[in-house]
């Protein structure tokens, strides 16, 4: 059974991209730690960091001041690296400290930053040498956030490819999906593969360690977010093969990630159907609703959660909407291909940033709704565009038929605020 309509065009697989490299605006990838410390319950984020790191974590997490902090910043100052044995030996007894003090940690991520005298640290080796210290109740992995050359999601990225090479060998014939969701689309997302007769699965991340995640030549692996491109490689080289397939977004998206999981494990076509006919139901339904302030308006989509693509996809296929410009920081054919292909053909795809440049080409569009970062956003709201912030969509669950229809309100929500003002102002 054929779930998708054509695309018009034939897709954007083969468009060409614009490809630029120039000065970007997004935020660094410690964001990553405020979604992934409420999913891994058991682990804690050390950012090796400056102030201004400490002030990122603390402004963008600042509700963690109701729960005791899964997070922390271990501040460096140029003094504090007079000697490099002297910031190591800092480092060990920071995390002694704090491990003394939390039994309940039992994964440590040492976070590094971007500021020079951080680069200087080797974290892997102390990684290294802190498991050796605190193993076997405590793990100690370490990735990077720096800012530089990268975008906010990849944080969370490079946090699960860290995790890839010390997951346990299973010779099982699995799946593992990929990609840190919150709690209750996780739960429907399971309850749906369950209903199908597919209970096989792991999680990359676990919600703790001791549910064990492994991998290996009988993996096949499924990705729930389109920004996992380390994550993936990482997998590819523990053996396992990935399940392409467009992202969970919205009732098509949905319907066709779970019919290519569906069709590697064998489902028929009768018992897909009757687990997916309601629930689709009711996604058609709700982003039917949203839609309705969408349908006919234009899109331009500035690089910065990775998610443009797929949501690109979504937008012009599901709530009539025209996209002008699709920009994503990075593009993976085997990641983003499967909804390139769907996209109806005519937007500018381009890869990377040059702000200045991008900037002229949203003002020359003027679309109804610019999806861009915090720092884009009021700049060109007091130009008179309607925008949407972009890091929104990473905090809002958006995945799955359930969380359809409000995928569709994230982006009708400012165009039917716009439409309100002019009214009144008229
Ligand atoms: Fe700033 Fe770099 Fe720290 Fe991010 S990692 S808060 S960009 S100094």
């Amino acid at each position: 059974m054929n779930d998708l309509t054509p695309t018009p065009g034939g897709g954007c697989r083969s468009a060409p991209v614009l490809k630029q490299r120039g000065q970007r605006e997004v935020f660094c990838g410690l964001t990553g730690i405020i979604w992934l410390h409420r999913k891994m319950q058991d682990a804690f984020f050390l950012v090796v960091g400056s102030r201004t790191c400490a002030h990122l974590l603390q402004s963008a997490a600042g509700v963690m001041i109701f729960a005791e902090p899964r997070f922390g910043t271990a501040i460096l100052e140029e003094q504090d690296l007079a000697g490099m044995k002297d910031a190591h030996t800092e480092l060990d007894r920071e995390v002694a400290r704090l491990l003394d003090r939390r039994p309940d940690i039992r994964q440590l991520f040492l976070v590094g930053s971007c500021p020079s005298e951080v680069i200087k640290i080797d974290l892997a080796r102390a990684a290294e040498r802190l498991t050796q210290v605190h193993a076997p109740h405590v793990r100690v992995l370490n990735y990077s956030g720096s800012g530089i050359e990268t975008t906010f999601t990849e944080g969370e990225d490079a946090c699960l490819a860290s995790m890839v090479p010390v997951l346990k060998d299973t010779p099982a014939r699995e799946l593992l999906l990929v990609g840190a969701l919150p709690d209750v689309v996780e739960d429907q997302m399971l309850s749906l593969l369950g209903q199908m007769g597919i209970d096989n699965i792991r999680l990359l991340p676990a919600r703790r360690i001791d549910e064990t995640t492994a991998v290996g030549a009988n993996t096949v692996f499924a990705l729930t977010q389109p920004f996992l491109g380390e994550t993936h490689a990482a997998l590819m080289r523990r053996g396992a093969r990935h399940i392409p397939a467009p992202m969970p977004f919205g009732e098509e998206g949905t319907t066709a990630w779970l019919r290519a999981v569906a069709a590697e494990f064998g489902v028929d076509d009768a018992t897909f159907d009757a687990v997916t006919a309601a629930p689709r139901a009711r996604a058609r339904k709700a982003i039917a609703q949203a839609a309705e302030h969408l349908n006919g308006k234009s899109i331009f989509f500035f690089p910065d959660s990775q998610l443009e693509i797929p949501l690109a996809r979504f937008l012009t296929r599901e709530c009539g909407m025209t996209a002008v410009e699709v920009g994503s920081p990075y593009i993976h054919d085997a990641i983003h291909g499967p909804d390139l292909d769907l996209l109806p053909a005519g937007p500018q795809i381009s890869e990377g940033q040059d702000v200045d440049l991008q900037l002229d080409r949203v003002r020359a569009a003027r679309p109804d709704l610019t999806v861009c970062g915090l720092g884009l956003a009021n700049p060109l709201e007091a130009e008179g565009l309607t925008t949407k912030w972009a890091i929104e969509l990473v905090f809002t669950p958006v995945h799955f038929y359930e969380q359809a229809g409000d995928l569709a309100g994230l982006f009708s929500r400012p165009i039917r605020r716009k439409s309100v003002l002019r009214v009144e102002a008229a």
